[in-house]
């Protein structure tokens, strides 16, 4: 049974507030996610954190994002209603909610078995329609690109090619990377079909990205 009380909106809203502090300023993501319930995509027993602005467990070692990383890489990906784009790690399916409250055509990826069935159950019955698909994101989807926008939400030892050539000319992809023994945010644009511009960002925490299914 999915319940949003009034104390869970309260809840939201604060986090609202916090987020926006840390520099999640674009409107339309702050309205997004005011729209997705984070407490329906965690056990109960997590019910009263699942507002704090953390990363939590989603079981089989995997977490879904602390709400920050998920407005930044979100606010960094800058969606325009309607376009195409390849979430890597559907985890529990929470940034896939809030990539279609922004209106996107939504392809997600995710190589635990479990949570891919967990979360496309819970996404139809909150009345999304993303596609899901139970795959290695390392190879993304060829059948479906190019993809106006990419995002990885798990930390990638290397960036895979396969997605880079998925990105279409003038779009963009969000993806924490290995540099230099650390992980950092990094934003690729394709500006043509041969030239890619790449920006290194923050350092930052990501469960890993891993090959095959499991
Ligand atoms: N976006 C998720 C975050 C989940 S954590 C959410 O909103 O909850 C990252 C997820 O990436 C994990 O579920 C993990 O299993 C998945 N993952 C790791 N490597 C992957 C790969 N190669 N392909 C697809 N998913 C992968």
């Amino acid at each position: 049974m999915l319940l949003d009380s009034l104390q869970h909106k309260g809840l939201r809203q604060r986090l609202l507030r916090t987020l926006h502090g840390k520099g999640i300023t674009d409107e339309r993501v702050l309205t997004a996610m005011g729209n997705v319930p984070r407490h329906f995509f965690l056990e109960s027993g997590l019910d009263k954190i699942a507002y704090d602005d953390k990363a939590l467990p989603i079981g089989v070692e995997q977490t879904i994002s602390q709400p920050y990383t998920v407005g930044w890489q979100t606010q960094l990906l800058s969606v325009a209603s309607g376009e195409k784009v390849l979430e890597i790690g559907t985890g529990s399916g929470y940034q896939a909610a809030v990539l279609c409250e922004l209106g996107a055509e939504v392809y997600s990826i995710e190589r635990q078995g479990v949570l891919h069935d967990k979360a496309k159950n819970l996404l139809a019955q909150m009345g999304y329609r993303p596609t899901l698909v139970y795959g290695d994101g390392f190879e993304g989807l060829p059948q479906h690109a190019p993809f106006a926008k990419i995002i990885v939400t798990c930390g990638a030892g290397h960036v895979p090619q396969p997605l880079l050539s998925q990105l279409a000319v003038s779009g963009r992809m969000v993806i924490p990377a290995k540099s230099g023994g650390a992980l950092y945010m990094f934003v690729f644009d394709r500006i043509s079909e041969t030239q890619i511009r790449q920006t290194k960002l923050k350092e930052c925490s990501f469960v890993p990205m891993l090959q095959g299914v499991s």
